[in-house]
């Protein structure tokens, strides 16, 4: 049998892999013919064979630690969920989901939610990964729009990578860029962190952390003061330039005063400002470095800011690109996976809410948006929220002030998990636990960091009685009293209903428009082959403002100003040092898959604190010392990593550990929960904390 196509569930490169499954035994390799990738796989990738076995999977519904049928499951969560709208409202039960989902498993839970509980509180764990690039987008260019594409990646003759490690983080995508590096084009790093992007790059600024916004805006400033910034783009296409002229004039924009705030060289910021002026065809991406932050919006326009006044956007090679985390964070945007959308990326205005209503036949759309991931889990822990379903995801490790969350599972009087796993620190807390199908099982599309839409498709059989998440919603709906709404019987008809919910114009604009789909049959859907939206009936589309007419309603782009406001918390006396957390090259998330990879553990097999050898030496630590890294909400214990990758001042560590490997490592509960006001993204880079060593003498 010919090796069936699919999508690595891992970053937002979104690779095409071929696999053939003999039971549970899988060959996989690289799909040639998938644009993102063109065969090759990273690490990650390239081990997924060995994640797929059953070992330690949820097969059967549970209630509490007693095996139960899916009627009787489905049925106890249907009664509790609406036994808590009637008495409490539809406020007090939330959704919180993950960009693991399926698009399809995305659009079911949010018609669920926005449609017929009549609630807005559903929304994603991309929250924590790209939610401030999103409202930039919004901001900037009227919708979250990804401008560009992986062929841009190629084309640019500077790339720009703004508190981005792709040589770990989207690995695939960084060898392509290697290559076109090979031919010329060069790399400049923004990181605190020497990563190992940074590591090869032929310029890289150790930025003190949190100052990304002073440099980005020094750099358009000193753009003006060249004369490079393109006035008849910006006269034809953008608005608000001379609102941010006029802000960037109430600072000392010299190049020794950025330097200097930023904790740069002055010859380094001057080179950056040379390449950047002399470089059209630049493309600036921007990950968790820069969104998640207290000022993750701020950032991402000051990126934007900078390619609008250069006409720098909608152009072979030249663009601004937000690149994701998550195989589907950018399905969850587009289906209404966040609380501050309805689907579609339509926002929350009557006559949005009045075609979703009519689309659906639903009875309730809600009126504004729902509580962000920080917020959802405060608003359970002040017994606001009384009913909640966690989809696909694990917030008992993955969230910041961890503990508090745990806290708030606890005494959270329904909690509903499902997942594949059997065990998660997350399930601990499970009133009821469904099953659902992993990857290599499940059916359904992904959307990649550049807007391409690709499938999953099931190598195996779907094993014990695990479903499809989309299913398990419907099935939920349907005991809820909604049966007529939620009535597929294939993932294929449920992504048709929601490409035909995209097909709407506003204004005369469409905005995710995925008309060139609505009509696909089931054989369609099946050999759908990866392609990018906006789909129209002539094809996907590669890059969006080609033409220099963005969302708004006037059809200009906007310059936002954005100031410079360094860390939520600074650092102080008694927390000196700013703890930066973030992802390692081998492993994904909170390793209930990478975890199953023994290969993978070679790369990093414990807890580790990076330290610069300065701090270590004022606390007395050596190089492997097993380490207390505390901070005001908590201590975990890692091994001390000496190196001057990292700035004086700042030290690392990973996010993945988890009660199963090694419950001391975790470190997301001493990540303080501050937010960006617009974004609510939370800021995972910066938190004051200090080093100790394990026994102090
Ligand atoms: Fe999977 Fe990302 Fe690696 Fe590609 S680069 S194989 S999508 S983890």
């Amino acid at each position: 049998m010919a090796p069936r196509r699919s999508t690595c569930p891992y970053c937002g490169v979104g690779c095409g892999v071929a696999g053939q499954a003999s039971g549970r035994d899988l060959t996989l390799s690289g799909d040639a013919a998938h644009p993102a990738n063109l065969g090759r796989l990273c690490s990650k990738g390239g081990a997924l064979a060995a994640t797929v076995g059953l070992e330690g999977r949820l097969l059967h519904p549970m209630i509490r630690d007693r095996r139960a049928t899916w009627d009787e499951a489905t049925a106890l969560v249907a009664r509790r969920f609406s036994e808590t709208i009637a008495r409490h409202g539809p406020g007090s039960v939330a959704f919180y989901v993950s960009g693991q989902l399926l698009t399809e498993d995305y659009y079911a839970a949010n018609k669920l939610m926005k449609g017929f509980i009549g609630s807005a509180n559903i929304d994603t764990n991309s929250r924590l990964c790209m939610a401030s690039a999103v409202v930039a987008h919004k901001l900037a260019f009227g919708a979250d729009l990804v401008p560009g594409c992986y062929e841009d990646l190629e084309l640019a003759d500077l790339v720009v990578f703004a508190g981005h490690n792709a040589a770990w983080t989207h690995p695939v995508l960084f060898r392509r860029m290697e290559a076109a590096r090979a031919r010329g084009q060069r790399h400049l790093v923004i990181d605190p962190r020497r990563t190992d992007t940074a590591e090869v790059a032929d310029l890289h600024l150790p930025i003190a952390p949190q100052m990304d916004v002073r440099l980005w805006n020094g750099l358009l400033a000193d753009l003006i003061a060249r004369g490079v910034i393109d006035r008849g783009y910006i006269a034809a296409h953008v608005a608000g330039f001379a609102e941010v002229e006029a802000e960037l004039a109430r600072t000392d924009q010299s190049i020794s005063a950025v330097a200097a705030d930023c904790g740069l060289a002055a010859r380094d910021v001057e080179r950056f400002f040379q390449l950047f002026a002399e470089t059209p065809r630049t493309v600036s991406l921007f990950s968790m470095g820069s969104n998640q932050s207290a000022q993750g919006v701020a950032k991402g326009l000051a990126i934007i800011n900078a390619h609008l006044a250069t006409g720098r956007i909608g152009k072979p090679g030249a663009c601004p690109f937000s690149i994701t985390g998550q195989p589907n964070a950018m399905g969850g945007r587009e289906t209404g996976g966040m609380a501050t959308t309805l689907a579609g990326h339509m926002d929350f205005d009557d006559e949005a809410r009045a075609r979703v209503a009519r689309f659906w036949g639903a009875p309730h759309t809600p009126s504004g948006p729902g509580l962000k991931a920080v917020e959802m889990f405060e608003a359970v822990h002040e017994g606001r929220i009384k009913a909640l379903w966690i989809m696909a995801t694990n917030p008992a490790v993955s969230m910041p002030d961890a503990g508090r969350v745990r806290e708030a599972l606890e005494t959270c009087p329904f909690v509903v998990v499902s997942d594949c796993m059997e065990a998660t620190d997350t399930l601990d807390y499970a009133h009821v636990k469904l099953p659902a199908l992993a990857w290599g099982e499940k059916d359904g599309a992904v959307t990649n960091s550049e807007r391409r839409i690709s499938r999953q498709r099931a190598l195996f059989e779907a094993p014990g009685e695990a479903r499809a998440d989309w299913r398990i919603v419907a099935d939920v709906a349907t005991a809820m009293g909604f049966g007529d709404a939620f009535s597929w019987r294939a993932a294929a008809q449920v992504f048709r209903e929601w490409a035909r919910l995209t097909a709407y114009e506003n204004d005369g604009r469409r905005i995710l428009n995925l008309s060139g789909l609505v009509g696909l049959t089931p054989e369609g859907y099946e050999a759908l082959e990866p392609v990018q939206w906006p789909v129209t009936a002539a094809g996907g589309t590669a890059r969006l403002f080609a033409s220099g007419r963005f969302q708004t309603p006037d059809g200009r782009a906007r310059m936002v100003r954005a100031s410079a406001q360094g860390p939520a918390q600074p650092t102080g006396a008694a927390y000196p040092l700013a703890l930066n957390t973030g992802r390692i090259r081998d492993q994904w998330h909170t390793l209930t898959r990478t975890g199953l990879a023994p290969d993978l553990w070679r790369h990093a097999p414990e807890p580790f604190v990076e330290v610069h050898p300065a701090d270590a030496a004022a606390a007395g630590l050596t190089d492997g010392a097993l380490t207390r890294v505390q901070t005001a909400r908590g201590e975990a214990v890692a091994l001390a990593r000496l190196t001057d990758r990292q700035r004086p001042g700042a030290i690392f560590m990973p996010m993945h550990w988890t009660a199963a490997y090694a419950p001391s490592g975790r470190v997301n509960p001493l990540v303080a929960p501050s937010i960006d006001a617009r974004s609510g993204q939370p800021e995972f880079k910066h938190t004051p904390a200090r080093v100790r060593p394990y026994r102090e003498t």
